[in-house]
């Protein structure tokens, strides 16, 4: 395959055959009728089955404790279950809350309570200051930036690179401006870079100055346990290089089971240090007497210990790596040698995050949606929906069955390598 001459190298001629060439393999695809959706990064109905013993649990109504998980009370969550997740993400017991089924919703409550009251460290809420501003590594996660959008906090960007956030980038961005506030960060198997923090990269963001006394880290490790590979990535331990640096309240520690168990009705978990654990559940004390206690109990029974929870991400692994497998062998097929297009191979979590020629993702998007294969829409990992280079797209391979992401991969490779051949043809004139 990588035989194959780059696009750009080829005469007037020689690109108009090709163009031709895809053109025509590209109306074959459309008169194939597929309906095919790689959008969003849902686990597979194969996978969600492998949980399904939890439709049987819990078999008692009373916790360790002897609680009755069926009545009130309980903030913080069920200690069994607050004891394997600080095992599996390794912080301490006392550090975790086990909440309802989305995580997102943690991260969503953490930044509203900044808003209205301010937290450790805070001078005032930070809806009084004049403006809020996040760091965003880019690409990221969509849902990040439309909450942040969606409360009015501005978003200013630095790179996703392989090892985390360019550090530099992002300490000359919250060294003066009291401003910037806060910023995400995916460490483990980021979505949609695959990137893995660097324990390196982790120390510097704990460390660096801030402007802001109250600056946070929404530390969202949604995928810390999502191995794809046998060299499984190990997350920094965010909790103690913080404390250590002398900025105990800056990161926060999000993860959940929606990629474990049931993406609807898993379990969420936040850790985070004495002072941010205590500011937390004392905002959530206003909106809930307790979380969903017998959800947390049928989980504690189903995994047994944090052995059984790495036992059914193994599991997890053997149904989803052979889709990313096939993502990457179609891209090579399509693709390779052309030098229109780079991937990454991630050794976790959910996504291919794919980068096109600069200005054709729109387009290839459009032309993969004539053909009935949906992909997320052009853009949608930056803030606002705007990559200022237009080559940005996320594949997201984890729920369609294997032969379909076989067929709908084959489809954007061609779209690909079609966008590429229109833009380089229009920029020849
Ligand atoms: N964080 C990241 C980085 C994600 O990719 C996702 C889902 O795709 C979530 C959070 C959502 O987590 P939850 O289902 O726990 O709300």
């Amino acid at each position: 395959m990588t035989s194959r001459a780059p696009l750009r190298s080829l005469s007037s001629d020689e690109l108009a055959d090709f163009r031709t060439a895809k053109q025509a393999e590209y109306a074959d695809l459309q008169a194939r009728g597929l309906k095919l959706d790689l959008t969003r990064g849902k686990p597979s109905p194969a996978q969600l089955d492998l949980s399904d013993a939890l439709l049987r649990l819990p078999t008692t109504t009373r916790d360790r404790s002897g609680a009755d998980v069926r009545n009130y009370g309980g903030l913080e969550g069920l200690a069994e279950l607050r004891e394997i997740f600080a095992e599996l993400l390794d912080v301490e017991v006392a550090q975790v809350v086990c909440g309802g089924n989305s995580s997102l919703t943690l991260m969503h409550q953490v930044i509203t309570s900044m808003v209205l009251h301010g937290g450790p460290g805070s001078q005032r809420p930070w809806k009084d200051e004049p403006v809020v501003k996040f760091v965003c590594p880019v690409p990221g996660y969509d849902r990040h930036f439309a909450l942040l959008a969606d409360l009015g906090i501005e978003m200013v960007t630095v790179p996703m690179r392989a090892d985390g956030p360019d550090p530099d980038a992002v300490a000359a961005l919250v060294a003066e401006d009291p401003a910037v506030k806060g910023m995400w960060l995916v460490p483990t198997y980021a979505n949609p870079t695959g990137s893995v923090c660097s324990p390196e990269v982790a120390r510097r963001l704990v460390s660096m100055p801030t402007a802001a006394p109250d600056f946070r880290i929404m530390w969202d490790n949604a995928y810390a346990l999502h191995h794809l590979t046998d060299e499984e990535a190990r997350s920094a331990d965010v909790l103690t290089l913080a404390a250590g640096a002398g900025n105990p309240d800056r990161p926060v520690l999000f993860a959940s089971t929606s990629k474990i168990t049931y993406a609807g009705a898993g379990v969420s978990v936040l850790a985070a240090s004495a002072a941010n654990k205590a500011w937390y559940l004392q905002h959530l004390g206003k909106a809930s007497i307790g979380p969903d206690k017998v959800n947390q109990l049928r989980h504690a029974e189903f995994f047994g210990d944090a052995e059984g929870v790495r036992a059914l991400m193994r599991r997890h692994r053997e149904i989803i790596a052979p889709k990313f497998a096939a993502v990457d062998t179609a891209l090579e097929q399509g693709l390779g040698g052309l030098d229109v297009a780079e991937w990454s191979h991630p050794a976790g979590g959910y996504f291919v995050n794919l980068d096109v020629l600069d200005g054709t993702a729109t387009r290839v998007v459009e032309l993969a949606a004539q053909a009935g294969i949906a992909l997320t829409p052009a853009g949608s990992a930056f803030p606002h929906g705007h990559d200022p280079r237009d080559r940005n797209i996320r594949l997201a391979p984890t729920f369609p069955q294997l032969p379909e992401v076989e067929t709908a991969m084959a489809g954007v490779a061609t779209c690909v390598a079609l966008a590429a051949a229109e833009k380089l043809a229009a920029d020849a004139g």
